[in-house]
């Protein structure tokens, strides 16, 4: 190795300038940072792709003061820490590095005017150094101009080769932004052309109506509002009901304090909320909203300001859990419509023309039969008018059918339901299970004859936590080295193969480093035990059973999707069904 020296000073500001500008789009999130510290309404941002790369933010802020413009490119220039204290930020700003990063990796011309000024002043800025200083055109506010960017840097230049790439990250900065400032207007353009557009409400309504302009309307009809508070922790946001969900956090988004943060720990724990309710690789959406006291977080823990650090983490954990997972239990019956969207969608345009030639062919081979059956009358029996004049009142109407015993077909005053009688009869055995056990009043059905059950030599892990098994309904002794004798289960799973239960619930406790029956392991072996019902699983079912079935889950909390995150039920109403025909 060298022997050590002191670096040259142009990189250590590259080094510097590197931790706060990653890539292009952290220029975009910086300035926007800026523009809205200082309190503007309006802020426009263009990036030109043609050519050299440019960006360029301009806001209707406050502006800034014709002697501070030669200041605010110096490393650690800011005028939002004050009395010196780092405990009381309330700008998103207060590093004073990023105009001093931007410009040690670019040329920049920062054009402002404050109230005060007559006429704005405009700065040049390359390598850190003015190289011109003048009076300029411009109006109230600032605009800030990079150009150049990485020219001494060829490392991150990379970054400019993929365009489309680089554009996406700085779309989905400004959403982020926007989500969080729904009371700004922001306009994004690339190479002249508007790509993105956000309007201010001037209702109250702000933030819900910008979620709908951002996450669209889907998200925006299968959602959620969530609000808690507790000591002066404050939470408000939105979250998808379980059958919305994704393959990723991307369209999450975490607000503290009006910062827009990437916490894995808080996504976590977002996660844990769902559990039972989706599938371990399918992402609820949620934009959460946290306001936490100054004297709770440090936001001085990343260069980039995209973490913080609470200090008080377990309660803010427990408000975020224990508010999302009562909205979720409490919501009853909601339906996100999206898989409805996709089966309507098969018998839309281009589709539709398809699916009618293939009806007309149909069609076509069938009148040479000239059946009489097509002309018989519809019987309707006095026990199903009976059933249908009910509808009205009941969420899930009246069961007038099954399918391939497997789906239960149900009508009300204007839709039509189906039912996954399987998925929707697990989900109810899963909240039955876990409301008797918080009773501590699980019924067992003891098995006439004690089935012998092998484990090899997983038998250490199931005596190890015999007595807490038997809290979930199951009684067993050890038979011999490797086999269990099962006495008991809980009677609602009916007559099931004990065999693969014991299996399945060997998987779930070697999960746990520890059995302690906390909720997110109930949950858990709950859900791998509610599986293995056998009551209603692929098995035929009179009117009477499929309305119980159907009330049931009207009111079973949770009881609109399985387990896994998929709906129990799909509902079309009866215009979507005229439409399908092509009457509207
Ligand atoms: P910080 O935001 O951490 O203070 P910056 O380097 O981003 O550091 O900005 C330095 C200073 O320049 C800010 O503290 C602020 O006073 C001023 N400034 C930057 N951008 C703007 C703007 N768009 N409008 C008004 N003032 C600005
Ligand atoms: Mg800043």
């Amino acid at each position: 190795m060298d022997k050590i020296r002191i670096l040259p000073n142009n990189i250590i500001q590259t080094i510097a300038a590197g931790e706060v500008i990653e890539r292009p789009y952290s220029i975009v999130k910086e300035l926007l940072e800026n523009a809205i510290d200082a309190r503007a309404k309006n802020i426009d941002i263009h990036v030109d792709t043609l050519g050299d790369s440019k960006i360029k933010i301009l806001d209707d802020g406050i502006g800034i003061d014709k002697r501070d413009l030669n200041l605010c490119i110096k490393r650690h220039a800011t005028s939002k820490i004050i009395h010196n204290d780092l405990g009381k930020i309330d700008t998103l700003g207060f590093r004073g590095e990023a105009l001093y990063a931007i410009s040690a990796v670019s040329r920049i011309e920062i054009i402002s005017k404050t109230e005060q000024m007559n006429t704005a002043f405009k700065i040049i800025v390359q390598d850190n150094n003015i190289i011109e200083n003048m009076p300029s055109k411009g109006k109230n506010g600032t605009s800030v101009l990079v150009e150049k960017l990485f020219h001494n840097f060829p490392v991150r230049k990379k970054f400019l080769s993929n365009k489309k790439a680089e554009n996406y990250y700085i779309r989905e900065t400004i959403k982020n932004i926007a989500m969080s400032n729904p009371k700004i207007n922001f306009n994004y353009y690339e190479d002249g052309k508007s790509k993105l557009s956000f309007l201010n409400f001037k209702n109250e309504r702000n933030v819900k109506n910008r979620i709908l302009e951002i996450l669209g309307k889907d998200f925006y009809e299968s959602s959620l509002l969530v609000e808690a508070k507790k000591s002066f922790f404050t939470l408000k946001g939105y979250i998808s009901i379980p059958t919305y969900n994704k393959s990723s956090w991307k369209d999450s988004v975490i607000i503290v304090n009006n910062r827009v943060i990437k916490d894995r720990k808080i996504l976590g724990v977002i996660k844990a909320a769902y559990s039972g309710l989706l599938a371990g690789n399918r992402f609820p959406v949620v934009v959460l909203s946290l306001r936490v006291p100054f004297s709770d977080i440090d936001v001085n823990v990343h260069p980039r300001k995209t973490e913080v650090s609470f200090y008080r983490i377990k309660e803010l954990n427990s408000i975020i859990i224990k508010a999302i997972r009562k909205k979720l239990e409490t919501s009853g019956l909601i339906n996100s419509g999206i898989y409805e969207k996709k089966f309507l969608n098969i018998f839309s345009g281009e589709n539709k023309e398809k699916y009618l030639q293939k009806k007309r062919s149909f069609f076509e081979s069938y009148e040479s039969f000239n059946s009489n059956e097509l002309n018989k009358p519809e019987k309707i029996s006095a026990e199903l008018k009976k059933e249908l004049d009910k509808t009205k009142t009941y969420r899930l109407g009246s069961a007038i059918a099954q399918i391939n015993k497997m789906f239960i077909v149900s009508q009300t005053e204007n839709k039509v339901i189906l039912v996954d009688q399987h998925a929707a009869h697990e989900r109810i055995v899963l909240e039955k299970l876990k409301s008797s056990y918080l009773n501590n009043n699980i019924e067992r059905q003891t098995l006439l004859i004690p089935e012998i059950i092998k484990v090899d030599s997983n038998i250490k892990l199931f005596l190890n936590n015999k007595e807490k098994i038997e809290k979930l309904g199951i009684k067993f002794e050890s038979y011999g080295e490797d086999s269990l004798l099962v006495r008991d289960i809980p009677s609602i799973l009916g007559k099931i193969k004990i065999q693969e239960l014991f299996d399945d619930l060997f998987i779930q406790l070697n999960r746990f480093e520890e059995v302690d029956l906390n909720g997110l392991q109930i949950e858990k072996l709950f859900s791998s035990i509610a599986c293995h019902n056998s009551v209603r699983a692929g098995r035929k079912l009179n009117t009477e059973e499929m309305n119980n079935l159907l009330r049931l889950m009207e009111s079973t909390p949770n009881s609109g999707q399985c387990n896994h995150g998929r709906p129990t039920f799909i509902e079309l109403s009866i215009k979507d069904i005229e439409r399908l025909f092509g009457r509207t």
